[in-house]
């Protein structure tokens, strides 16, 4: 296990669609680790596998101290509309205020490849959605409203 190296708003990567993960070898496992161990160092409630400077459909979330991990994650449904106040580990200082659904639910694999999925309310709703819009290469100020910092 191993901190990662952040990649910061500005660096390219971040703008580019990450791609499904066709096996679940040892690298990826070490990723998971890995993001697990960024993303705590780094008090953040969720991490893409894009912000380590890795193009797969990974992200990781932190839910009442549990780590769930999300691979190749695709939102099934999708309702309400909630505006948040967002950050990201990616665009350091700065904060917005995005709207997203308040209800999704997500179908993805585990790291033993196994399907399963998930349902999120408000708060882990818009955690999720941002977490996905990283793996389309979106940030959350590309969409955001009064935007703070800078
Ligand atoms: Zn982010």
């Amino acid at each position: 296990m191993a901190i990662r190296k952040l990649r910061i708003k500005g660096d390219d990567i971040l703008k580019k669609t990450s791609k499904e993960v066709k096996e679940i070898t040892n690298a990826v496992i070490t990723l998971l680790d890995d993001m697990k161990d960024t993303m705590v160092e780094n008090q953040g409630v969720g991490l893409a596998a894009v912000q380590v400077g890795v193009l797969k459909r990974i992200f990781i979330i932190e839910e009442d101290e549990q780590v769930i991990e999300f691979i190749n994650p695709v939102i099934l449904e999708q309702t309400g509309e909630q505006t948040s106040t967002e950050g990201c580990l990616s665009v350091p200082n700065m904060s917005g205020d995005v709207t997203r659904p308040t209800y999704v639910k997500i179908e993805a694999q585990n790291r033993n490849g196994e399907k399963f999925v998930y349902e999120a309310n408000d708060f882990y709703a818009t955690v999720l959605c941002h977490e996905n819009d990283h793996l389309d290469g979106q940030l959350y100020i590309d969409k955001a409203t009064n935007i703070e910092g800078e």
